[in-house]
């Protein structure tokens, strides 16, 4: 083996690894990055020899998008839940479905039920909108409390 033979192997190798680090960046980037300007300018800061895959480790987001994403769905769904305060029992706070006409945890009463086809009324129907019976108010909890009482 001649010195040039050594120099051009090295200089090979150099070359591959400066490549496989440039497209390091690049998949990297395009993990944690959303703005494909911003993974374009990772990814030349990549093609910096060496130097540029280390500096754009220094400065890269900490967390993959798919984590971010995974984290704004849970904080909406923890958001969705305390909006739907109405949901939750008022005696002993367990969630409740909309169609519930009783807890059933606790057995609070909920919900009166329509006389006619059994469907789960609102305290302040009138009238089933399922059946069209006039509701005559029965008492009992209810979700939404009633300023009259
Ligand atoms: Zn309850
Ligand atoms: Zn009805």
């Amino acid at each position: 083996m001649t010195t040039r033979s050594i120099v051009a192997l090295v200089a090979g190798i150099a070359i591959i690894f400066w490549l496989a680090c440039a497209y390091w960046t690049y998949k990297d980037a395009r993990l944690r990055i959303e703005d494909s300007w911003l993974v374009g300018c990772a990814t030349a800061l990549g093609l910096v020899p060496f130097v540029g895959p280390l500096v754009y480790m220094l400065f890269r987001p900490p967390e993959y998008l798919e984590d971010v994403r995974e984290r704004e769905l849970e904080i909406k769904a923890i958001e969705d839940r305390l909006s739907r305060r109405d949901l939750i029992c008022p005696v002993c706070r367990s969630a409740v479905d909309t169609s519930f006409l009783v807890c059933p945890v606790c057995t609070t009463k909920l919900r009166q039920a329509c006389v006619n086809c059994r469907a789960p009324l609102e305290a302040l129907w009138q009238v089933c909108p399922y059946c069209e019976t006039p509701i005559e108010s029965m008492g009992g909890a209810s979700i939404v409390p009633r300023r009259e009482r």
